[in-house]
């Protein structure tokens, strides 16, 4: 068969994915027997599968088409430039225009004291960066001792060795007997699953404080550096209260512990910035990117550096031994820079903001109301919604975490909407393009959907 052959029936497509294809983060043996569902085509916020089906892709993806799909502005950019050039590296003394332009691109977009951008194919691999920079860093600045990374339990920073490891999702650490050495997790800021006893932002100052308390331990002279993401994403839509990431910024500024703001999700208009940190007002060191840089349609990240890690280790006068083949790949570059160009002429930054933002999280928030929904939240347009059995006591979850929500999650689908389930909790981040039109249907099929679950968990027994 073809790539892009649409002739098969469905069930044959399904036979040859299960006979090889191994799906990342997959039961593979339930899978297989159920089926993977197949995506043809997607234009805007919608997909068609191989039903002929529309749905509506809440998710943009993974975290990532900002610009919606199928835009030809860069679909075009990519043949100019693979005609042109189609790859050359950026090792040896070279480098080439997509690169440059790129780079000069980021440096404007990025917070002020941010002008350097290191390149890699994915946010796994800009903190795999990220990890030997910082260490690098403070051998370099003369604290080959500072070496503890700290990041949070329940965070997420991709994949490889460095990401997982970082990243404080315990079933992956379980496979591979990660985390790495000199790690560190701390709690995480999660108010409804971890601080209902608390106000929100005296939980937030907690939680902020235990990072105080981990530095304190380790010794400051012990600590390289902080990850985090400003709102945690695969986690499950962690917003911080309003009271934490000021307390954080407290305790780094107090003692000299280098801030990574890992903006792979939050970057790129998602919260109605540029960037995360400049909606939280974090001033981070480093700024691992992803996802939105190209708004998917080809893989690239890189690491933003501020000026005093750069020139930290720029003027130690030998090389970073580091980088990989596709560094700074030239048609990647191309795509980012076409997709860079949409997000500024179509103010899709500034419509997060104050459009299309602030119209989607109204009615989000009235979700709230629904007898299964213990709490309703969103920032910019990622948004969550807590699943409970019970919302006189929103302490009380589901038994078996995850098996509600992935009830839920295929009804949703079944309904015309992608939305993922994270544990019990429901999640989307739709691309940045979503109409206000689509906003509707979008809250409308996620009501329906919760009704639906409901109905079917009271049948079956879950609701008491
Ligand atoms: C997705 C993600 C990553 C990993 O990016 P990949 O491109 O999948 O390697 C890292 N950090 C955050 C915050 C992410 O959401």
């Amino acid at each position: 068969m073809t790539a892009h052959s649409n002739i098969y029936p469905t069930k044959a497509l399904q036979e040859i994915d299960a006979a090889h294809h191994w799906h990342p983060f997959s039961d593979m043996k339930s899978l297989n027997a159920e089926g993977s569902r197949i995506i043809t085509r997607a234009d805007g916020v919608w997909l068609t599968d191989s039903e002929g089906r529309r749905i509506l892709d809440g998710m943009a993806g993974l975290w990532c088409v900002q610009v919606g799909h199928g835009r030809t502005e860069i679909t075009e950019a990519v043949q100019r430039q693979m005609n042109e050039l189609a790859y050359y590296n950026t090792f040896f003394k070279t480098t080439h225009p997509p690169a440059i332009a790129l780079s000069e691109k980021l440096a404007k977009l990025a917070p002020d004291h941010i002008n350097t951008v290191f390149y890699c194919s994915s946010g796994s691999e800009a903190n795999d960066t990220v990890f030997r920079m910082v260490r690098t860093y403070w051998d370099k600045m003369g604290k080959p001792d500072k070496k503890v990374i700290i990041g949070r339990w329940n965070g997420y920073h991709g994949s490889t060795l460095a990401g997982t490891s970082l990243g404080g999702m315990k079933a992956m650490h379980a496979q591979g007997d990660l985390p790495v050495e000199g790690v560190h997790h701390i709690d995480q800021p999660y108010w409804f699953g971890e601080g209902q006893d608390m106000s929100r932002d005296d939980f937030g100052v907690h939680a902020a404080r235990k990072l105080e308390r981990a530095i304190d331990q380790l010794g400051e002279d012990k600590v390289a550096a902080f990850i985090a993401e400003p709102i945690q994403g695969a986690g499950g839509v962690i917003i911080p209260p309003e009271s934490y990431w000021p307390e954080v910024r407290r305790i780094l500024r107090e003692r000299d512990i280098l801030l990574v703001a890992d903006e792979v999700i939050c970057g790129f208009g998602r919260l109605g910035e540029w960037f995360g940190s400049t909606h939280f007002e974090i001033e981070p060191d480093l700024m691992p990117i992803a996802k939105g840089l190209t708004s998917g349609y080809l893989p690239m990240g890189g690491v933003l550096v501020s000026d005093r890690v750069a020139e930290g280790l720029m003027n130690a006068g030998d090389d970073f031994n580091h980088g990989y083949t596709y560094s700074g790949h030239p048609v990647c570059a191309a795509a980012a820079l076409a997709n860079l160009d949409i997000i500024e002429r179509e103010g899709l930054v500034g419509r997060v903001k104050t459009d299309i933002g602030p119209y989607l999280q109204e009615r989000w928030r009235r979700l709230e109301e629904h007898p299964l929904v213990g709490e309703a939240r969103m920032t910019g347009l990622m948004g969550a919604l807590e699943l409970v059995p019970d919302k006189k006591d929103l302490k009380k979850a589901f038994p078996d975490v995850g098996t509600v929500g992935t009830i839920c999650r295929d009804i949703s689908f079944q309904n015309g909407m992608v939305m993922r389930a994270v544990r019990d909790s429901m999640i989307i981040s739709p691309p940045l393009v979503l109409t206000h039109e689509e906003a509707d249907f979008l809250v409308e099929t996620a009501e329906k959907t919760l009704d639906d679950t409901y109905q079917r968990l009271k049948k079956d027994g879950w609701l008491g």
